[in-house]
């Protein structure tokens, strides 16, 4: 697959899911996360002169469920704020989450024996969108890549040099490199060097957050296209985040889209480019370039993300929605299946109520 950033999806067939005893890979169940915002300086300094500022609690992830088959790839789109990269964090394991269940291979990680528990957390690797704030500048990158696998009886020592020289290959960088510093790569480069590190534990998972956001179009082009070459080597499962609902149609065979921590609409990814059901998920298409006059149709999103410490009542998008009703101010819609395989929390796919 070639792929070019201006025209989603991706020209080529999804590949299909490696065969499986029908357990999904890792389920999420009811999962929230929330973060304690603590009160800052000035704060308690009001609160010495009789203010009462208190703690506030964030709900960045609020009741999610989500279940990634072996081989899929599932991309997770929302704006900057909608918990999706915290989200992508709970499932690689670096947060724990603050109520539900993550199952791995059909069970509870948080029950795991330690050996399977270590398989789980190198199971799952993550890749962050800036590859400079993740990569050791004092270690040359044949340590960078090569040192998690002699540490984790993957390799041995003395088998790190071809180890990491062939991963290096495989990413498209020269092993002659391997002597030099993150700081002496380019962007993509770097890039390519956080995803060889990722390779090198075998993970059967990879969370990408933002991946290739801080890259030039160009490039972008050519590591997502590294991503879908490395995910038929390699057996691999994505889950592939981004605001970029663009970027994501490029790689994935799902499309789940996250507002405000919760998920409110997911569905093969033709499907979400060509019969989207939320009106937030038309919102984003209206802002998406194409040459498919058709999307003009959709209006783009109208204000802000509101603050997920005050998160509004009923439908949280009710507020920036073009088709709120009474209803939508009161009462929270639930994600329901609007077509085979295609979810939506929509109030506007209820049946009129009987006279
Ligand atoms: Fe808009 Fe109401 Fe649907 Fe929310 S439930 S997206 S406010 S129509």
């Amino acid at each position: 697959m070639n792929a070019t950033l201006e025209t989603p999806p991706a020209a080529d067939p999804p590949i299909a899911p490696a065969a499986s005893n029908g357990v999904p890979l890792l389920s999420l169940r009811g999962v929230h996360k929330r973060y304690v915002q603590g009160v800052d300086l000035a704060g308690r300094i009001a609160n010495l002169l009789g203010a009462n500022n208190r703690a506030a609690v964030v709900h960045a992830v609020d009741g999610v469920d989500l279940d990634v088959r072996a081989g899929e790839v599932i991309g997770v789109v929302g704006e900057s704020g909608c918990g999706k990269s915290t989200l992508g964090r709970v499932v690689a394991g670096i947060h724990p989450p603050s109520a539900g269940e993550v199952l791995w291979e059909g069970r509870p990680v948080a029950q795991l024996p330690p050996a399977e528990r270590r398989a789980w957390n190198l199971g799952v690797q993550m890749i962050f969108q800036n590859p400079m704030a993740s990569l050791n500048p004092r270690l040359r990158v044949l340590d960078i890549i090569g040192e998690a696998p002699v540490v984790h009886g993957i390799i041995r020592a003395r088998e790190k040099a071809d180890y990491v020289a062939a991963l290096m290959r495989q990413v498209g960088l020269d092993p002659d490199y391997g002597q030099r510093y993150p700081h002496q790569f380019s962007g993509g480069q770097r890039q390519r060097i956080g995803i060889a590190r990722a390779l090198a534990v075998r993970p059967r998972m990879i969370v990408c957050d933002e991946a290739v956001a801080a890259l030039d179009v160009s490039i972008q082009a050519q590591v997502l296209n590294l991503f879908a070459q490395l995910r038929r080597e390699h057996d691999l499962t994505y889950l592939f985040i981004s605001h970029n609902l663009g970027v994501v149609g490029h790689i994935s065979d799902r499309v789940v889209i996250m507002y405000l921590g919760r998920i409110v609409e997911s569905a093969p990814t033709e499907v979400i480019f060509s019969r989207p059901n939320h009106p937030y998920t038309r919102a984003l298409l209206a802002e998406l370039p194409t040459l498919e006059t058709q999307r003009r149709d959709y209006q783009p999103i109208q204000g802000e993300l509101p603050s997920p410490l005050a998160p509004p009542a009923g439908c949280t998008f009710h507020p920036r929605c073009p088709h709120a009703m009474a209803r939508c101010k009161v009462d929270v819609p639930v994600l329901k299946s609007v077509a085979g395989g295609h979810q939506s929390a929509c109030h506007l796919n209820d049946a009129a109520p009987a006279a």
